[in-house]
């Protein structure tokens, strides 16, 4: 029986990035929903641990932001990493208007926009935005091994995304009016580098050149008919499809993916995998 090739609906910065690294990673993920048939890097049990603290610790960064007194999270802090990453985050001078005695008002913890994007709905689950002042700043926790360089991360299209998709669809965190570019901020904050944050504001020019971006591969992508193999054959060491394409069979070495610093978008914690902990 022949299957029906599943409809897209949303695209998300994890998809566009898929698209735009490799159009093959895209369709095995995105379109045929292929599960992974391979280990990304190696060793592998090291990576997974770290990745499940990552992920623990978002969810502890998330539960303090709603409420739940430091004291109570750090009893959960219990492993060597998520104990430096807590009390780095707790000590961040960065971070003192989200934990200090003078916490801000206007936080949504893991907040989700949407808007329009072509026949698609853009989609982004945000670890934080912070309104004070007419002013939005937008936090994504990372707990990277390796800091990223500012360059790299600016290209990446989750920076590109969060901001323009909160022009677009934040009048709500502003009192029904839309952000201008310029009244948002982005932050990433790295756990094993708290005083090393990176600061990304917006202007009306880049939004533009952004969401005109945005557009153009929603469109490429509805019109899409082949779907090819990166030319880049390094991305393929770290890819979970590697096999599926005859790329290879053993996994990359994390020390050879973190001297190329785009592989720790492998380790990058999404929303959907992280689940409840108990208080
Ligand atoms: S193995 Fe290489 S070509 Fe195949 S999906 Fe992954 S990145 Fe693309």
């Amino acid at each position: 029986m022949k299957t029906q090739p599943f409809q897209l609906t949303t695209l998300s910065q994890s998809s566009l990035q898929d698209y735009v690294d490799c159009a093959r990673r895209f369709k095995l993920r995105y379109l045929d929903r292929l599960s992974y048939p391979a280990i990304e890097t190696e060793p592998t049990l090291e990576n997974e641990k770290h990745q499940q603290e990552g992920e623990y610790f978002h969810r502890l960064v998330q539960q303090h932001l709603i409420g739940i007194p430091a004291e109570q999270i750090a009893r959960f802090a219990n492993t060597t990493n998520l104990q430096r990453w807590w009390e780095n985050f707790q000590n961040s001078k960065d971070l003192k208007n989200l934990t200090g005695s003078k916490k801000l008002l206007g936080l949504s913890p893991e907040a989700t926009l949407s808007a329009p994007l072509g026949k698609y709905r853009l989609l982004a689950k945000y670890d934080l935005i912070a309104v004070e002042n007419g002013k939005a700043t937008i936090y994504d926790w990372k707990t990277y091994r390796k800091r990223p360089r500012n360059e790299w991360l600016s290209a990446r299209l989750q920076t590109r995304v969060y901001r323009a998709l909160l022009v677009n669809a934040g009048a709500h965190l502003n009192n029904g009016k839309l952000f201008e570019p310029e009244q948002i901020e982005m932050i990433y904050w790295f756990a094993d580098f708290p005083d090393d944050p990176a600061c990304f504001p917006y202007t009306s020019a880049q939004f533009k050149r952004d969401w005109d971006l945005l557009v153009k591969l929603s469109e490429e992508i509805t019109s899409a008919s082949s779907y090819p193999l990166t030319d880049d054959r390094q991305k393929c060491a770290f890819c979970t499809y590697r096999s599926y394409c005859e790329r290879g069979v053993r996994a990359g070495d994390i020390e050879q993916a973190e001297a190329e610093m785009e592989a720790e978008e492998l380790f990058d914690v999404n929303f959907e995998q992280i689940g409840e902990i108990a208080f």
